[in-house]
C-alpha cells in the first residue's frame, strides 16, 4: 500500500512538472512532447531516489540555462535586405560544454529549438562523452536560395551567434539545412572575428580545415549499427531484410549505405515534396547525386530509374511494407496512423535517425504491438558521439584514420544499446528501450548537477 502511495506521489509531482511546463512555455507544443516523452519515463526513478524530488532536479532540467534570440539580417541577390530570426538554447551544461546542431528551416522557431535542445541533454549523456546540451538555428530557407545568399546569411548569423560560443563553451553543429558548406563559411566568418584559429568551435567542419572522417556517415551509420544490436537480441539482422528509410539528407544517405552493406534491401527514400519507391533497390549513387551534388528534387530519381514509382506527399511511404523502418527525415513524421500501417506491414523494428520522428501516440502503437523502438535519442546519437571525437582530434591536433573513428562509433553505439536495456531492466521495463533511455541519460545529468551544486 505504502508503494501504491508513493508511486501516486511521483506519478503526481511528475505531472506537476509538465503542468507547469505548459504554462510557462505556451504554444511551444514540440517542446511540451519532448518534455511528456522523457518525464512519464522517469516517474519509476523519481519514486526510488528522493533526492531528486527533493533537489527540484525536474523544475531545473526543463528550464533552459540561457535562450538567445537574435536579429539576422542579410542582402539577397536582388539588393534586398532581409531580416531572419536566429536562435541558440544552451540547455545544461552539467557533464560538458553545450553542444548541438544547428538548424535552418522555415519551420524554425523557439518551441523547435527546445524541444531539439532539451532532446540533446540525454542523447549527449547517453554517448558517454563530455558534452552538455544545446541547439540553435533561424528560420532561414535553404531552398532555393543561391549559394551566395547562403553565405551571406550564414556570416550575418555568424555576427551575432560569435559572442555566446567558443571550444569550452558551446559547440555547434549541423542539422537540417546545415551541412559543410554552411559549416565552412560559419567558421571562416567566426575566424575572421576572433582573429584566431579556434578549430573546436564546430563541428562538421570540412576534412581539409579540421573536420572528422566518418563525421558525415556518423549518424546514419550509428543508426544501423543500433537497430543491429536490437536485431540481434531477437536473433535477426539487417541481411535479406527490407528496409524503407524516409529522407534522402545526410542521415537517410549513411544509413541506406550500411543497411546496403549489411545486406538490407533498401526500397524507398523521400524528401519534403514525396517518396520514390523501387522495389529491385534504391541506387544510392542516383540519390547521392542528386541530393548532395545536384541538390535536385527526389522525384528526379524516377527519370533515370523508371521502373521505380514517386508518390507525393510523405506519409503514404509508411505504407511500405517493410522488416525495418528508419524514420531520418523530421520531427511527428510517423503518426499513430502511420505506425498502425507499419505494424500492419509486418515491421519488426524501428530505429529513429530523425529527432522525434514518431508522435507519443505513434509510440504506443508501436510499444503496444512488440516492435522493437530503437528511440532517436540513444540510434541518432552517433552523430554528436562523433562530433564529440572531433572536439578530441581538434584539442589534440591530430586526425583518426577513418576505420579508426568508424571503430570508436560502433563501440559507442552497443554502450548506448546496453545501457538502455540495464537502466530498462532496473527500473521495472523491461525491453522498454525508450524507458531505458530517457533513465540512463537522465541519471548521468541528474547526478552531476546534484555534485556541482545548486
Ligand atoms: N544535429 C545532430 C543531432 O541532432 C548533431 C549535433 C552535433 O553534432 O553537435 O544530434
Amino acid at each position: 500500500e505504502t508503494s501504491t502511495s508513493q508511486a501516486t506521489t511521483a506519478a503526481a509531482y511528475v505531472h506537476s512538472v509538465y503542468e507547469s511546463v505548459i504554462a510557462r512555455n505556451p504554444n511551444e507544443s514540440e517542446f511540451h512532447q519532448a518534455v511528456k516523452e522523457i518525464l512519464d519515463s522517469l516517474i519509476p526513478v523519481i519514486e526510488a531516489h528522493p533526492k531528486y524530488r527533493n533537489h527540484s532536479l525536474l523544475e531545473q532540467l526543463v528550464e533552459p540555462e540561457r535562450v538567445i534570440t537574435f536579429r539576422v539580417p542579410w542582402v539577397d541577390d536582388q539588393g534586398k535586405v532581409q531580416v531572419n530570426r536566429g536562435f541558440r538554447v544552451q540547455f545544461n551544461s552539467a557533464i560538458g560544454p553545450y553542444k548541438g546542431g544547428l538548424r535552418f528551416h522555415p519551420s524554425v522557431y523557439s518551441g523547435i529549438i527546445k524541444f531539439l535542445g532539451f532532446e540533446q541533454i540525454f542523447k549527449n549523456a547517453l554517448t558517454g562523452l563530455p558534452i552538455g546540451g544545446g541547439k540553435g538555428g533561424s528560420d532561414f530557407d535553404p531552398k532555393g536560395k543561391s549559394d551566395q545568399e547562403v553565405m551571406r546569411f550564414t556570416q550575418s548569423f555568424m555576427t551575432e551567434l560569435y559572442k555566446y560560443i567558443g571550444p569550452d563553451a558551446d559547440v555547434p553543429a549541423g542539422d537540417i539545412g546545415v551541412g559543410a558548406r554552411e559549416i565552412g563559411y560559419m567558421f571562416g566568418q567566426y575566424k575572421r572575428i576572433r582573429g584566431g584559429h579556434e578549430a573546436g568551435v564546430l563541428t562538421g567542419k570540412g576534412l581539409l580545415y579540421g573536420g572528422s572522417l566518418a563525421r558525415k556517415e556518423a549518424t546514419g551509420y550509428g543508426c544501423v549499427y543500433f537497430v543491429n544490436e536490437m536485431l540481434a537480441s531477437k536473433g535477426l539482422s539487417f541481411k535479406d531484410s527490407t528496409v524503407v528509410v524516409s529522407g534522402s539528407g545526410n542521415v537517410s544517405i549513411y544509413a541506406i549505405q550500411k543497411a546496403q552493406e549489411l545486406g538490407a534491401r533498401v526500397v524507398a527514400c523521400s524528401d519534403s515534396g514525396g517518396y520514390i519507391h523501387d522495389p529491385q533497390g534504391i541506387n544510392l549513387d542516383t540519390v547521392k547525386r542528386l541530393k548532395e551534388v545536384e541538390r535536385l528534387r527526389i522525384s528526379e530519381y524516377v527519370k533515370e530509374h523508371p521502373h521505380a514509382t514517386y508518390t507525393e506527399g510523405f506519409e503514404g511511404i509508411w505504407s511500405i511494407p517493410c522488416d525495418i523502418a528508419l524514420p531520418c527525415a523530421t520531427q511527428n513524421e510517423i503518426d499513430e496512423h502511420a505506425a498502425a500501417l507499419l505494424v500492419k506491414g509486418g515491421v519488426k523494428a524501428i530505429g529513429e535517425g530523425a529527432n522525434m520522428p514518431s508522435t507519443l501516440a505513434a509510440i504506443d502503437v508501436f510499444l503496444g504491438a512488440g516492435v522493437l523502438f530503437g528511440p532517436a535519442k540513444a540510434a541518432n546519437a552517433g552523430g554528436v558521439a562523433v562530433s564529440a571525437l572531433e572536439m578530441s582530434q581538434n584539442s589534440m591536433r591530430l586526425s583518426w584514420t577513418f576505420e579508426e573513428v568508424d571503430a570508436k562509433l560502433h563501440d559507442i553505439m552497443k554502450n548506448i544499446y546496453k545501457s538502455c536495456v540495464e537502466a530498462a531492466e532496473e527500473y521495472g521495463c523491461e525491453g522498454n528501450l525508450l524507458a531505458g533511455a530517457n533513465i540512463a541519460g537522465f541519471l548521468k545529468v541528474a547526478d552531476s548537477m546534484i555534485a556541482q551544486g545548486v
